[in-house]
């Protein structure tokens, strides 16, 4: 199993190391023929969504990736990741688009933006999460569901082959949440 990592800016590294411990490779998008390579998930990682969301277009990588996203290719977004997977973006701009969640910037404020928790995530267990100045999930429709919630907000979400967190599993050294996203690209093909 290969997955691709958007590479273009934030906490990307960390996500290869833990695909390395399942034992699956993964190669780091960096310009567009990266692309160009067999890929079968697609990993968007933490940082900055504005920022991601330009580069994607500068290097014209965006059309690329969200037409793939919509034709199936199993994608993670993470924190950042998440916000442009989400058709609604509050406090932000609307990326990607193609999940649909809607997603509130920043939504815990800058002092306080950032903490760790221990939660249930469904089908994944009790797992630790650690949010960075994090947006959380106010509405799910369609056919997206709500995984997690911390505080009565929801911190995870799944659409068919696309799976969004609001925490950084990929800062803890429980590999589950990468390790269903493995199995959600095993099933999806
Ligand atoms: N605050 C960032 C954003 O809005 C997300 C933070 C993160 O990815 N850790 O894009």
């Amino acid at each position: 199993m290969r997955i691709g990592i958007l590479a273009l800016q934030g906490a990307f590294a960390e996500h290869s190391a833990i695909l390395r411990q399942l034992g699956a490779d993964s190669f780091e998008i960096r310009q567009k023929r990266d692309l160009d390579q067999p890929m079968d998930g697609l990993i968007i990682p933490g940082g900055e969504s504005t920022v991601m969301g330009k580069l994607l277009k500068e290097l014209d990588c965006f059309d690329d990736i969200q037409t793939r996203i919509r034709n199936g290719l199993p994608v993670f977004g993470t924190c950042a990741g998440l916000i442009l997977l989400a058709k609604e973006a509050e406090g932000g701009k609307v990326q990607l688009g193609t999940m649909d969640i809607s997603a509130r910037r920043n939504a815990y404020g800058r002092q306080l933006g950032s903490f760790s928790v221990t939660a249930e995530m469904k089908s994944v267990g009790e797992i630790p999460m650690v949010f960075i100045r994090a947006p959380y999930i106010t509405a799910v429709s369609g056919n997206a569901e709500a995984l997690a919630e911390v505080d009565g907000k929801i911190v995870a979400a799944r659409q068919g082959n696309q799976l969004a967190t609001a925490f950084h599993p990929e800062l803890t050294d429980d590999t589950r949440v990468h390790q269903y996203f493995l199995e959600m690209i095993s099933a999806a093909k």
